[in-house]
């Protein structure tokens, strides 16, 4: 389980950074990219890898006992039963995992993931002692229609709704399903504001939003990074393709650090 200790840089948020390597990697390749991440320094950012779980024993192996924490990509809302191709919580934590996504857009819009199921999906982890990332994003139609806030709200509402004061120990992540592998980034002042409504939503329902961390994702790199990092209620990234590049990630952390 991580902590989120004090940062002199976010007030009480310490930047966090995670790598969602999706379904890439190898375990020939994962070596070098995983001995890079050891052997790097962040500054004050936090940083984790959420990799495919078949990797989770030797992403265990290497990064033991260093700075990087990891995690997965998903979990199952059940805790064991006949669930065929499910991975649990428990499983994952078994693992040392410290971090899971639910609710990434492309398990919304490919497995046909609802609001309801994300939720539980992060009940499952917190369960568990995982500290789930809850994904949120409109789509394109969706931002020109006007309905931004409508979507990220209804999103986080069934988070806060099933989770109650448990909400508390996730981290949110705003991506933007037209931003996500595109190379079309938010803009610092785009992204910051639908933050900010986050962070609103949050404080309305009686979360604890001055402590909870809210990342933004959606083709962020090396050289956009610290211009996003640098709004107010932007604690981080979730970071796609830049995270298998041991050079890139390694940048985009140390702006946020
Ligand atoms: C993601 O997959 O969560 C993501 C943000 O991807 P990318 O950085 O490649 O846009």
């Amino acid at each position: 389980m991580s902590e989120t200790p004090a940062s002199p840089r976010a007030g009480k948020r310490r930047p966090l950074v995670v790598g969602n390597w999706k379904m890439n990697g190898s375990s020939a390749s994962n070596e070098a990219l995983l001995a890079a991440l050891k052997a790097a320094s962040f500054g004050d950012a936090e940083v984790s890898v959420c990799v495919p779980a078949v990797y989770l024993h030797d992403v265990a192996d290497a990064l033991h006992g260093g700075a990087v924490h990891w995690g997965a990509q998903d979990c199952s809302s059940h805790d064991s039963g006949a669930y065929t191709g499910e991975i649990s919580a428990a499983m994952l934590a078994e693992f040392g995992c410290c971090h899971v996504i639910v609710g990434h857009s492309e398990r919304r819009a490919l497995h046909g993931e609802s609001d309801r199921l994300v939720a539980e999906k992060a009940a499952a982890a917190l369960k568990h002692g995982l500290v789930p990332i809850v994904c949120v994003g409109e789509t394109l139609a969706e931002r020109e229609a006007g309905q931004t806030e409508a979507v990220v709200g209804r999103q986080l509402g069934a988070a806060i709704e099933l989770l109650d004061k448990r909400i508390d120990g996730v981290v949110i992540a705003y991506e933007p399903v037209w931003a996500i592998g595109t190379g079309k980034t938010a803009s610092p002042a785009e992204a910051q504001a639908v933050h900010a409504f986050l962070r609103k939503t949050l404080a309305v329902a009686g979360a604890a939003s001055a402590s909870l961390r809210i990342l933004y994702g959606g083709s962020v790199k090396a050289d956009n990074a610290a211009q996003l990092f640098a709004e107010p209620d932007i604690d981080g990234g979730l970071i796609g393709g830049a995270s298998l590049k041991a050079a890139d990630f390694i940048a985009i952390c140390r702006a946020a650090g």
